[in-house]
């Protein structure tokens, strides 16, 4: 998946727009991208997740100034924060009056408006988010990740069918078997997957004891993520169909795993580019130098000082940079030179830099230098 979207440009409004003005452009959105309409159109579908999302956090009074400031980072202590995951469905709060798990659940796994019963006998799983820290290093180099997490899969004891032995099914008394139900939510009306029967339209007499009914079982799962080299923080992984199972024969949700670079201690990175910083001595820096160096993948490479570097001048190596993609190109190192000057002299540098003071060409009475040089 792309980096994500600004939210001001998803729902195509401007920065200032008061909550009438993105509840329109919401509104305007959701019904064009709404998966019943498109039904099968993955793009749509992310797209309709976009604006849901974007006007989920900019309708909240409490995110929005947040994601103002802050952009996406603002955010992620709203999230699961620091490794682990949680039900997408439940990231998203009171839209429409209702929790949003449940518009959530009657919009992908019911129908939307008319009143349609097309997708009364399926219903999706619910998509997980897991934060995957990493490392610097990971980040830039790639890596492969084991993660664990907890998911609701088929019940074992009765096989998702939800009913014990002997059990059978009788018309859902709460929705007379339509499997949905219909509300309204101030700007359009929507049909909800029935909360008694979960769509089916039907109930069963003596429900699963393992599962109470409800045909799934939370089970550990384990699966290897590979890691592209160069990826950013904020990164989301889609692996589709990883999420919970569906129920009724709908399909399992997607997992989405969210990268979360840590900082390194000593390298930077802008883009393609390192950066760190180079400790040099003052007759280095003065003479000239070559200098030995550890990058950020445990290689020794040689740095060359021009004589007569100045303190902060940066050079550049070509190509020891981040990775690209899996284009095997690679972006720079640039490297800030630091001149240490001694700050406690022998006896015998004592005696040599009163000699070198006496032929110092500099001048003795020093004017002021313009700032403009020194940037
Ligand atoms: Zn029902
Ligand atoms: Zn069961």
């Amino acid at each position: 998946m792309a980096n994500k979207r600004d939210y001001y440009e998803v729902l195509g409004v401007d920065r200032s727009a008061d909550k009438d003005t993105l509840k329109k452009a919401y509104r305007k959105l959701a019904v064009k991208y709404h998966p019943d309409r498109n039904p099968g159109d993955k793009e749509a579908e992310e797209k309709f997740k976009e604006a849901t999302e974007a006007y989920e956090v900019l309708c909240d009074d409490q995110k929005r100034p947040l994601y103002d400031q802050y952009g996406f980072a603002g955010l992620e202590g709203m999230g699961a924060g620091g490794g682990g995951y949680y039900h997408a469905a439940q990231d998203f709060s009171d839209i429409f009056g209702g929790g949003f798990g449940d518009i959530f659940e009657s919009l992908f796994g019911g129908s939307f408006g008319g009143g349609s019963r097309s997708r009364r006998d399926s219903n999706t799983g619910a998509t997980l988010r897991y934060d995957l820290n990493i490392s610097f290093k990971e980040a830039v180099y790639g890596c492969k990740k084991d993660i664990r997490f907890r998911r609701h899969e088929a019940c074992s004891a009765c096989n998702g069918t939800g009913g014990a032995a002997g059990s059978s099914r009788k018309t859902c008394p709460t929705c007379q078997g339509m499997g949905q139900i219909r509300r309204n939510t101030g700007f359009f009306q929507m049909t909800q997957t029935c909360p008694t029967c979960g769509g089916k339209g039907t109930t069963i007499d003596k429900p699963c004891t393992s599962c109470h009914g409800t045909g799934l079982q939370e089970k550990d799962k384990v699966v290897t993520i590979t890691i592209n080299p160069g990826v950013d923080d904020g990164k989301r992984i889609s692996i589709p169909h990883m999420g919970d199972a569906g129920t009724n024969g709908g399909e399992a949700g997607d997992l989405i795993i969210v990268l979360r670079v840590a900082q390194d201690k000593f390298f930077e990175r802008d883009g393609d580019d390192l950066y760190c910083a180079v400790p040099i001595s003052l007759s280095q820096a003065a003479l000239g130098a070559d200098i030995t160096i550890t990058t950020l993948d445990d290689r020794r490479i040689t740095l060359k000082i021009p004589s007569g570097t100045p303190n902060g001048k940066i050079l550049k190596i070509k190509e020891e940079g981040v990775p690209h993609g899996t284009s095997g190109k690679k972006g720079d190192l640039y490297f800030k030179v630091v001149v240490e000057l001694p700050t406690k002299l022998t006896r015998e540098q004592q005696r040599i830099m009163e000699e070198y003071a006496k032929l110092e060409t500099a001048t003795t009475s020093p004017s002021l230098i313009p700032l403009s040089q020194l940037r």
